[in-house]
């Protein structure tokens, strides 16, 4: 296969909850949910049953020659879970699609509209939102945009909120409405009958090491956003099902955006699924003026949306969703007591079991460590060979800075954290000696 890696990994064996085994029988705390993906932990039985049988059923069924209930089924349990009015669903296969879909969808709307000027969407540095080139000209992470340039066409950004950075007098509020009057500005530059949207990750990702802004922050976005006539995307791929303690991060901010992308915890790693999200009116605008001009050949796929009707199924009746809320507290206060112990942590944050640490050199200025350390590097790998997976980036948007993503699958119980902080912490110690 095409190398992934330049690190040496073993085979895998199998997953079951929380852990995976590699062929040797060496066990694993599955410490970042792979990719922020297996929300309901491996090898889960019922959901498994459940693949069984649309299996035996079938396994595809081409979305214009037929109607699926695994798929129309799946539609009205998302509708159900989302905010009010976002009810209009379009599954394809994972968070790239989903986040084209919602580009496409955004400048559809705005021909139906007959504002045919309107084809730029405002993003933000640090955010990722895929790895095709129309997300990766919405993504602000220079390592892996750059080396595409010159972008199909690269799309105008703005910073998102880093306040654990600022050094300055203002609260929390304040700065979050700084940030958000960026919007503002960045529409006032480019015109604003040339934006369609403005797309943001509601606590960031891989790439920011789940930055999350000021709740001040949220509300104005909306304001701004409303005030020039532009839709407002949240891409929920990362955040989406659960993963921060409520179905999608939006809820935490009382907001609603007009789309939302979501993929990775939708099946949870039980296959490969996304899902766009859409307000109606939005929906209908297009449908009444020719239909949507997008579509995958795998969309809507039985099989993949068996899989994540039963995953959400099991978030419901096992109550996983209230367990990362009240997990996600207890793991971060464990994580924030390490900063007493540790002076080279800088930073921890997140929200639900979406989480991160920050290495500094120094608190006060929070410089990052040397980048010959290759500190993000060291400590996953000092964490691996101890049985414990986390997920690391060296960057903080642009600037350096190595920051560590725990984000264990949301089944886990106060016991496992235990375990997981016990081998996160002999890591640490080796980093340290
Ligand atoms: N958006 C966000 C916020 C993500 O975190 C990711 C994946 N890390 C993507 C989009 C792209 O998803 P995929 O890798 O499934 O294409």
């Amino acid at each position: 296969m095409f190398s992934l890696t330049k690190l040496p990994r073993p085979f895998l064996d199998r997953g079951e909850g929380i852990y995976f085994y590699d062929e040797t029988g060496k066990r694993y705390i599955d410490g970042s949910s792979g990719a922020m993906v297996s929300n309901i932990g491996h090898s889960n039985p019922r959901v498994l049953a459940k693949m069984k049988a649309q299996m035996d059923r079938s396994t595809f069924g081409y979305r214009l020659h037929f109607r699926t209930h695994a798929s129309e089924d799946l539609a009205t349990k998302i509708a159900e879970m989302m905010p009010e009015g976002l009810d209009r669903v379009f599954f394809v296969s994972g968070g790239s699609e989903a986040v084209e879909s919602c580009i496409k969808l955004a400048r559809q709307y705005a021909l139906a509209k007959g504002e045919d000027s309107r084809w730029k969407v405002i993003s933000r540095f640090p955010s990722y939102h895929g790895s095709t080139l129309g997300t990766l000209a919405l993504t602000g992470y220079d390592p892996l945009a750059r080396p595409f340039d010159p972008m199909l066409r690269d799309m105008p950004k703005i910073a998102a909120p880093r306040t654990y950075l600022d050094r300055d007098n203002l609260t929390e509020e304040e700065r979050g409405l700084k940030y958000a009057e960026l919007l503002r500005d960045k529409i006032l530059e480019e015109g604003p009958e040339t934006v369609a949207a403005f797309i943001m990750e509601p606590v960031g990702g891989a790439s920011t090491g789940a930055l999350v802004a000021p709740d001040s922050y949220f509300k104005r976005i909306r304001e701004i956003c409303d005030e020039f006539g532009i839709l407002l995307i949240f891409d929920e791929v990362m955040t989406g099902a659960g993963r921060t303690g409520k179905f999608v991060a939006s809820e935490h901010y009382g907001v609603i955006p007009d789309i939302v992308s979501m993929s990775k915890g939708l099946a949870a790693g039980y296959a490969p699924l996304g899902a766009m999200v859409a307000k109606g009116e939005i929906v209908e605008a297009v449908e009444a003026h020719g239909g949507f001009l997008h579509g995958y050949t795998y969309s809507g796929n039985p099989l993949a949306c068996a899989a994540g009707l039963a995953v959400l199924e099991e978030m419901q009746e096992q109550g996983i969703i209230e367990n990362a809320a009240k997990m996600g507290d207890l793991l971060k206060a464990r994580l924030t007591a390490l900063m007493e112990r540790y002076h080279f942590i800088g930073d921890v944050r997140g929200k639900g079991l979406l989480l991160a640490f920050e290495f500094v050199s120094d608190r006060d200025t929070m410089r990052p460590l040397p980048k010959e350390w290759n500190a993000y590097l060291e400590l996953v790998e000092l964490a691996y060979e101890r049985g414990l997976i986390i997920y690391s980036r060296r960057t903080r948007g642009g600037s350096e800075g190595d920051h560590f993503l725990v984000c264990p699958p949301l089944i886990i119980t106060a016991k496992q954290i235990d375990e997981l902080m016990a081998i996160l912490t002999e890591a640490l110690d080796a980093f340290a000696a």
